[in-house]
């Protein structure tokens, strides 16, 4: 039997796979499209994914092939610089397209030993006590001990458990698309100013080799939103906002997308989870739901990676929703206050002049790009030290930095007394002794997602806090 089934192999399944693969898990995942999309819907990765990729020695590869942008800007497009001193060693927005992200995490379950099936759709499934079995569109069925539905917003895993998607539907809609264009470069710039003074989500801009991604608002919400646009849609459309159409032709690809904000009820139903797109869907404003999936990933990736090798202590799986839960919920409300910032209505903008000058309080500044950013979330595991429940940021160390240390993806104790130990679990929990100038705590216990699950120098504190994460000790 495979440990666990992943139904859809974008960037929130592969990027679980990986993380599951990385404890030995058995892992499988289907995809129903038999090539990788052309369609590039995300462009750029935020501070915390960067982290992400940085905690497991996958960020290179990621740099190598994107661009870093200040990070300034990004909350509903609002022009103000970063805030001084962002608690991180990566400040800036990684542009890099989706396409790129989704193969280099793909590459990277590969190379761990994920089988990727394309070409496979899962169409069916049903649990039991001891798994569950999926069945495919060709008939075929196989059986895992847990599944996790990656497989978007139109999740047909989270339909066939019957979890409610409330929220908002789709009330507006915009088209996409890469094209070439007829008119010079300056006469692109120039209208698209002119325009955007007056129409928002909308844009035409190079993407390199003579062909631009060009964005414009719908006419209305298509009957058949599963249906691309046709190149005649997006021109008329870029004629109604712009006054040309740019001489669009020879398109690469044309899509649409929706501002429909809503969220699973459950992230998990027995042996059966939801991931990204799949748990929750939202407008692309501030560039979020990648990031989101990623990390949803991340969290869960340990978790349900414990729960299979049999150490999982009793709730961990299910922190996965109560942690990551109210996180999608605080991003859709962001898109939700972004999206009425954008609004030309006489209110909002006086909402948007106002939000500007309170930018200029480094505080709130700082406030809204943690927040868009990832960094800002902290988990609730109670009270205590303010850095509980929080990531810790990449720190160097005597010897190294520490997320070099968390490649592994095993728990951490990164203890500057030299005084404490993790006999016991020392074959899930690595324990460094090394010292921090950045790090201002006698030790911390980081978990395999790097999120501090104990701060403190006393060793029956310690001891007391180990099996909570990482479950009874060995003898
Ligand atoms: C215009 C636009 C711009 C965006 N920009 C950004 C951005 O800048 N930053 C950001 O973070 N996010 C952005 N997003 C959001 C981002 O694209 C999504 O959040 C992300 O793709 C979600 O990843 P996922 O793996 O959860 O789902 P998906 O990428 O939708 O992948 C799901 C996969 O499952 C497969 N699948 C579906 N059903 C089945 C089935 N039954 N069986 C097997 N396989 C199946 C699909 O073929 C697909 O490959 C943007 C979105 C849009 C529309």
């Amino acid at each position: 039997m495979i440990d666990v089934i992943v139904a859809g192999g974008g960037p929130t399944g592969v990027m679980l796979a990986g993380e599951l693969r990385l404890h030995g898990v058995h892992v499988v995942v289907l995809e129903k499209e038999v090539e990788p999309t052309k369609i590039v819907r995300s462009l750029g990765l935020h501070v915390r994914s960067i982290e992400v990729l940085d905690q497991r020695g996958l960020l290179n590869r990621f740099l190598a092939l994107g661009r870093q942008y200040p990070l300034g800007g990004v909350f509903a497009g609002i022009d103000k610089p970063a805030p001084d001193r962002l608690d991180t060693a990566h400040p800036y927005v990684l542009g890099i397209p989706q396409t790129v992200t989704d193969r280099l995490l793909a590459e990277r379950a590969t190379e761990l030993g994920v089988e990727i099936r394309r070409g496979w759709e899962l169409v069916g499934l049903h649990q039991d006590q001891h798994g569950v079995t999926a069945e495919l569109a060709d008939g075929t069925r196989l059986r895992a001990r847990y599944l996790v539905g990656c497989d978007g917003g139109r999740s047909t895993v989270r339909k066939l458990l019957g979890v409610g998607f409330p929220g908002e539907p789709t009330r507006r809609e915009w088209l996409l698309g890469e094209v070439e264009v007829t008119v010079p470069p300056e006469t692109v710039a120039a209208v698209v100013a002119e325009a955007r003074k007056t129409h928002k989500g909308f844009g035409v801009g190079p993407i390199g080799d003579g062909v631009y991604r060009a964005v414009a608002p719908a006419a209305g919400v298509a009957t058949d939103r599963t249906a691309p646009p046709t190149l005649e849609d997006l021109k008329q459309q870029l004629r109604e906002v712009a006054g040309t159409d740019f001489g669009a032709h020879a398109p690469r690809w044309l899509s649409r997308f929706g501002d429909a904000t809503r969220l699973a009820e459950r992230y998990r139903v027995g042996r059966v989870l939801l991931a990204g797109d799949a748990a929750h869907v939202h407008p692309p404003l501030g560039g979020q739901g990648l990031n989101l999936g990623i990390q949803d990933a991340f969290n869960l990736g340990w978790k349900l990676a414990a729960e299979v090798g049999g150490w999982a202590p009793a709730g961990l799986l299910d922190s996965y929703h109560t942690e990551r839960h109210p996180v999608a919920a605080e991003v859709l409300d962001t898109t939700r206050a972004q999206a009425e910032l954008l609004s030309l209505e006489p209110g909002p903008q006086a909402v948007r002049r106002l939000l500007a000058e309170l930018m200029d309080f480094q505080e709130v500044n700082r406030y809204l790009i943690e927040k868009l950013t990832g960094i800002g979330v902290r988990y609730d595991l109670g009270e205590g030290h303010d850095l509980l429940g929080r990531r810790l940021r990449d720190v160097g160390l005597q010897r190294g930095r520490l997320y070099e240390l968390l490649h592994r993806g095993r728990g951490l104790l990164l203890d500057q007394t030299a005084r404490l130990s993790v006999a016991g679990w020392a074959d899930r929990v690595d324990h460094v002794i090394d010292v921090s100038a950045e790090l201002d705590v006698p030790a911390a216990l980081l978990r395999p997602d790097g999120h501090v699950a104990w701060v403190g120098d006393d060793q029956t504190e310690l001891r007391s806090q180990l099996p909570k994460w990482f479950g009874a000790p060995a003898n």
